[in-house]
């Protein structure tokens, strides 16, 4: 039976961190065995919020930097498509068509899309920006994908793609699949500052790729329970940022739950608490380092990775393209048109002969 596919990606900002893993990489490795996996560097989104030459200059290294990230955690190019978004020229076309299919009362609801901007310092919404969603449905709709796995965030954006992949075949006939949504483990993973979100635009974000002494540097300085001034006061669990990581990060179930124990009767500090979180985020991320350093150490790899991915997505996107146009009756214009057209140029050819 054919495989169903998955589209996921990440905008090349910077590089990738716990949050990206748990919200949607593990899904990733987890899934690429049983689905055909495209996961695209979404290079054009990053444009809505920094269009600025030297915000573009910057994708490259980023891109580099992400593909490192997705190997490092065990995706394995040899069964997904690791594709670079700008260079599939079918998705601007895609793009316009959809834009059809949505209103803007409908895209101005969106309340992700208002935080992009605030957090971007954008006094006003940019077109673009407005239109971040719909070019996601084209990115999702390009290999006609029937899941999505993505963290909370993105969830309602997935839903307007349903929308859009609906309209389109009311419209048109059966052209897309509806996709899924599919959200991680941990939906939103807090930052360290104990802002609702790790991103990496807010300096609040673990990576996948900081060595040990940061990681320990990092979590020393995290946000816990505000109250809790001295070790011999009882400390909220719950919604703490520390204890969340512990949850995702720990595999010693019976530490964190004797920690936490401690925590909640005053009898624990938190030097103990993070020194133990320490060890476990470096153990989680020690293999990822190991095969980090690996793929470093093939000099061009990961470039080579990302080439061969975007020249099997462009085959793919092409073949999109020319089923959503014919489908459309949009083919059918220019074939009328060019037609007619050659044959009255071979009609006046013989009258000119005559
Ligand atoms: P930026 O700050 O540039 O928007 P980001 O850290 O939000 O970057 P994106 O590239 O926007 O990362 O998101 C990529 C994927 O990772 C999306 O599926 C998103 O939902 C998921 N993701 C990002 N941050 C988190 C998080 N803190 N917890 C869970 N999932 C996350
Ligand atoms: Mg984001």
């Amino acid at each position: 039976m054919e495989k169903k596919r998955i589209l996921t990606g990440d905008r090349p900002t910077g590089r990738l961190h716990l949050g990206h893993y748990v919200g949607s990489l593990a899904n990733r490795v987890r899934l690429q065995d049983s689905y055909e996996c495209y996961f695209i560097i979404a290079d054009l989104h990053t444009l809505t919020t920094k269009a600025e030459k030297d915000s573009i200059e910057a994708i490259c290294e980023n891109a580099r930097q992400m593909v490192a990230d997705y190997l490092a955690c065990g995706i394995d190019p040899s069964k997904a498509v690791i594709y670079l978004q700008s260079a599939v020229h079918e998705v601007y076309e895609m793009n316009l068509f959809f834009e059809m299919l949505i209103t803007v009362p409908r895209l101005q609801r969106l309340p992700s899309l208002k935080d992009m901007a605030k957090s971007a310092n954008l006094a006003e919404m940019p077109f673009g920006l407005l239109g971040y969603p719909v070019l996601q449905a084209a990115d999702i709709l390009m290999p006609r994908a029937h899941l999505v796995p993505v963290g909370k965030d993105n969830e309602a954006h997935v839903e307007l793609t349903r929308e859009i992949a609906r309209r389109f075949n009311n419209l048109y006939g059966e052209v897309f699949p509806i996709p899924d949504v599919m959200v991680g483990d941990v939906p939103t993973l807090v930052g360290t500052d104990g802002d609702a979100k790790m991103s990496k635009s807010l300096g609040n974000a673990i990576l996948l790729s900081d060595d040990e002494r940061t990681v320990a540097k990092k979590v020393k300085g995290m946000y816990t329970d505000p109250n809790r001034i001295r070790a011999d006061i009882p400390g909220r669990v719950e919604g703490n940022p520390v204890f969340i990581y512990h949850d995702a990060f720990n595999r010693d179930v019976e530490e964190v739950a004797d920690l936490k124990r401690r925590y909640r009767e005053g009898a624990v500090g938190d030097v103990e608490v993070k020194r133990k979180l320490t060890d476990a985020i470096n153990e989680f991320l020690n293999p990822i380092r190991e095969r980090r350093a690996m793929i470093e150490a093939k000099s061009g790899y990961v470039d080579e990775v990302l080439f061969d991915g975007t020249v099997r997505m462009r085959e793919v996107a092409r073949q999109t393209l020319v089923d959503m146009k014919k489908a459309m009756g949009i083919t059918g214009i220019w074939n009328r048109i060019s037609r007619k057209a050659e044959q009255a140029r071979k009609r006046s050819e013989r009258g000119g002969k005559a």
